[in-house]
């Protein structure tokens, strides 16, 4: 039997046992997977600068399929992102997207375009694409290709384009009319039309186009505001790389 082999970005990287590293990483075949690397710290010769979350590397794994958890039998780093790894902004907003595409990557038919956009998302950081614009329009873009995105196009309760003032659903994901809102549950936000605006712009553009978006300060931190308490909502806990990003751009 022969080895088999994938693209793949690192997610996180942990000690496990003696010698050996616990590696998980998402693929564009299969999702996230869970592999090992056998004395991976004692001997670094066959993954050569690959276990460094966030590098876009190409695993070799063992012939054996259909356990829980890979064996690493070498790996090969393709880009490792140098210049987002020296900014902290770009760097959450890094981290954040690779969490979120980690747990977003199940829909078989989806998980090929969530590896795609978080490479291009990495890809855009490190070229030097503002943090402040990038996160919002890919977390859009990730929940969207991962069953969760958000009704913005119209209210949830009339159905119609909703009337400002605006809110958005936590538990519905959605907006909804200032009118409407008295009669849908709550948490609500409340969603200024600009950042409406922004957002279902990003949720009709194609990938290479997201670059092109600009969010001011105050429509990022709404719709940040939004996600958080969205992400919050469906996985039942918040996320470990937002309490970073929130570390390293605030005032
Ligand atoms: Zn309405």
């Amino acid at each position: 039997m022969t080895e088999r082999q994938t693209p793949a970005i690192v997610l996180t990287v942990r000690e496990y046992g003696e010698a050996d590293l616990l590696v998980t990483f998402i693929t564009p075949g299969q999702g996230r997977l869970t592999g090992i690397a056998k004395h991976a710290r004692k001997s670094r010769r066959r993954f050569a600068h690959c276990l460094e979350p966030l590098s876009r590397v190409v695993f070799f794994l063992s012939p054996r399929t259909g356990r829980d958890l890979e064996f690493l039998q070498k790996g090969e780093l393709v880009q490792s992102f140098p210049s987002l790894r020296r900014d902290l902004p770009r760097l959450g907003a890094a981290a954040v997207l690779s969490e979120v595409a980690g747990l977003l990557a199940g829909p078989p038919e989806a998980i090929g375009e969530i590896f795609a956009s978080l490479e291009a998302a990495l890809a855009l950081l490190d070229q030097g694409l503002p943090p402040d614009s990038m996160l919002p329009a890919f977390l859009l873009r990730l929940l969207t290709l991962g069953g969760y995105g958000p009704r913005l196009g119209q209210c949830l309760k009339c159905g119609q384009e909703p009337a400002p003032p605006l809110w958005f659903s936590v538990p519905r994901g959605g907006v909804l009319c200032g009118a409407c809102r008295l009669e849908v549950p709550g948490p609500l936000l409340s969603l200024n039309l600009g950042t409406w605006k922004l957002l279902r712009l990003a949720q009709g553009m194609p990938r290479e186009k997201l670059s092109r978006l600009r969010f001011p300060r105050p429509q990022r931190d709404q719709s940040l505001a939004v996600f958080k308490a969205f992400l919050f909502h469906h996985l039942g806990r918040g996320l470990k790389s937002w309490s970073f990003w929130e570390k390293v751009t605030e005032k």
